[in-house]
């Protein structure tokens, strides 16, 4: 930890990248641990989901159940950690894998935090680009709207999250790879490394000359290319990292 907080404190362009692994403190399981979203079901594609209404109907209905522990979970201190970096000045952008918004929930200003996979509470219409409130459209699937469509023209509505075989939005995925091209010191925290296109920003830092930092309980692929490998819970390890940081100061 402390040789943690000294690389963050000499940092002259601090970058973190997070995964789902930074939300399982917060009741939100990850993707690939056992009990995780994905090993209960198979997820529907893009391609299904556009054509083919029975894919439509079972993916709202995962929803359905998916959607309501989702508004009820709050930041935990890895998160609070990563908004008190960027308070001190020290975290200059937060890529994040997550699609729950409890980076912002904690404090990290909203132009500072890239939502790669997009976020779960907006969903938008793929015709129109209209856009409204998850928990609304949810509502209205519970009234029996199986297949909810866009009030306005009709178009197929879906939560504004990235699905397996859909492109991640242009835009997001430039400033994402702006960022760890411009970073000294890449933190990455919570994540397997494996989803790509997200997991070639690592690459991207190291191909820049930065410091590669991996905060995750087991191990990734970029592990023998870290400067520092932290085998630890991402909470304890970032709100440590930060009181030793206040300290020093
Ligand atoms: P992943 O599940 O592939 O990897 C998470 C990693 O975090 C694992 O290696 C796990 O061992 C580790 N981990 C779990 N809890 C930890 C903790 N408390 N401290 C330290 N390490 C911990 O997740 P990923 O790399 O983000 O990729 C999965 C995909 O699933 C992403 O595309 C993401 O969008 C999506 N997803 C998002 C959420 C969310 O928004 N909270 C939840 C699940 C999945
Ligand atoms: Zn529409």
């Amino acid at each position: 930890m402390e040789n943690l907080a000294r690389i963050i404190a000499e940092s002259r362009f601090l970058v973190a990248f997070t995964g789902a692994g930074v939300s399982t403190e917060s009741g939100i399981p990850d993707f690939r641990s056992p009990g995780g979203i994905w090993s209960k079901y198979r997820p529907v594609t893009y391609s299904e989901f556009l054509s083919s209404s029975r894919a439509r109907h079972e993916y709202w209905r995962r929803y359905q159940e998916m959607y309501p522990p989702f508004c009820q979970v709050k930041p935990n201190p890895a998160h609070f950690a990563l908004a008190e970096l960027e308070n001190m000045g020290l975290l200059k952008g937060l890529i994040t894998q997550n699609i729950d918004g409890l980076h912002q929930a904690a404090g990290n200003s909203e132009d500072n935090v890239v939502e790669l996979h997009g976020r779960i509470d907006i969903t938008v219409c793929i015709d129109c680009g209209a856009r409204l409130d998850t928990g609304l459209v949810i509502d209205r699937v519970n009234s029996g709207e199986a297949v909810p469509v866009c009030e306005k023209c009709q178009g197929l509505l879906k939560p504004a999250t990235i699905s397996f075989g859909q492109e991640l939005p242009s835009d997001k995925l430039e400033k994402a790879i702006s960022l760890s091209r411009q970073s000294d010191v890449f933190l990455a925290i919570g994540s397997s490394l494996t989803v790509h296109p997200a997991a070639a920003m690592p690459g991207l830092a190291l191909d820049n000359g930065a410091r590669l930092i991996i905060v995750n309980n087991t191990s990734t692929p970029y592990d023998d290319n870290a400067h520092l490998v932290i085998n630890s819970i991402a909470g304890q390890t970032l709100s440590g990292v930060v009181s030793l940081l206040h300290r020093s100061n």
